[in-house]
């Protein structure tokens, strides 16, 4: 029997039909189970023995990480197979946004991310990504504070490999009945998925898109990102630009600066010349420290003259991220499980 989580409101709508209960009481239910406005004695007698009958995941609290800044706190998760996660909350004051796992490991290999050295071990379900989003909601408001405002879809593992849980998931988190965050404030974070994005871009969704780049010739990028070699740089964004003209929404190129590997001003004006015209906006990210990489962050003069470079040559908007949690290993590409 599915958990709970993994139904969206359609779905439960259904299933409480074909079980003899009337589908309004969904409204209900949802309410119960993500907004915590109301408690079982709410319920009619028959809705809470049906209730009774069905569960939710659960993700239990193996390991709670602070950063010394305060500002993100890791999160490891197990859920009731012994498979263990790792969910991020980032913010302050009424403003936190979740960084959810979508698989157990990954697939992809990128060289540079802790979470690929681990290989893949499987896919979440749709439940276990609304878990984490639930979870991190209740600590939230054990403290006092507002909910989730954001949700990026940029933990472990390659969202779009995990398609249809990951869309079922996001139905979930979005629907204004429940946990009602808006698309727009919900980015799904991709290492070039070409496939995935093409089903992205038919589905016409309005989540923001996060397309990792990260080396401007297959040589460079091929020795960052493996899957590279199946979804080469041309064929990826030609992809990006067919998804910007279906869905009218710019891609986020996110760049990894990894000092000498793809941070000089040669690498800059490469990259430039891919993007000048695109509907794009680039998000420039200095390096995280993992185990078994080299890699180190550039200067924090080489990013901003590689941001120069790409804004007056490409003329796209270009930001560099805060870097947030590396002291508990929970910024990007970090995140080991
Ligand atoms: S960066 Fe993302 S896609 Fe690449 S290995 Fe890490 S989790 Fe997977």
């Amino acid at each position: 029997m599915d958990s709970l989580y993994d139904l969206t409101f359609t779905h439960l709508e259904d299933t409480l039909r074909n079980e003899g209960i009337k589908a309004i009481h969904a409204q209900k239910l949802y309410r119960l189970l993500y907004k915590d406005s109301i408690t079982l004695d709410d319920l009619t007698p028959g809705v809470r023995d049906w209730l009774s009958k069905r569960t939710t995941t659960k993700a239990t609290v193996v390991r709670d990480i602070a950063s010394s800044d305060g500002c993100t706190r890791k999160f490891v998760l197990c859920f009731d197979d012994g498979q263990e996660i790792e969910t991020v909350l980032m913010g302050y004051r009424g403003r936190y946004t979740a960084c959810i796992s979508s698989q157990a490991g990954c697939a992809m290999g990128c060289v540079f991310c802790a979470t690929g050295k681990m290989g893949f071990k499987r896919h979440l379900s749709a439940g276990e990504m609304v878990a984490q989003v639930r979870f991190l909601n209740t600590h939230l408001a054990s403290e006092g504070e507002e909910p989730l405002r954001n949700v990026v879809m940029m933990g472990m593992g390659e969202p779009l490999h995990n398609y249809k849980e990951l869309m079922t998931a996001l139905e979930i988190i979005s629907d204004p009945r429940g946990i009602c965050i808006a698309p727009s404030r919900i980015s799904i974070s991709t290492v070039g998925h070409i496939p995935g994005i093409k089903k992205l871009a038919e589905a016409g969704t309005a989540y923001e898109l996060s397309v990792s780049l990260h080396g401007a010739s297959d040589v460079e990028r091929d020795a960052l990102i493996p899957v590279n070699k199946r979804w080469p740089i041309a064929d990826l964004l030609e992809t990006c630009r067919i998804y910007s003209e279906k869905t009218k929404r710019k891609v986020l190129i996110a760049w990894t600066l990894i000092e000498g590997a793809n941070d000089s001003d040669d690498h800059a004006i490469r990259l430039a010349q891919l993007l000048k015209g695109r509907q794009v906006h680039v998000n420039l990210i200095p390096l995280n420290p993992t185990e078994g990489f080299d890699g180190q962050p550039p200067s924090e003069e080489r990013v901003l003259a590689f941001q120069r470079i790409i804004k007056e040559t490409a003329e796209v908007p270009v930001t560099i991220r805060q870097r947030r949690g590396i002291d508990v290993g929970a910024g990007c590409g970090q995140l080991a499980g």
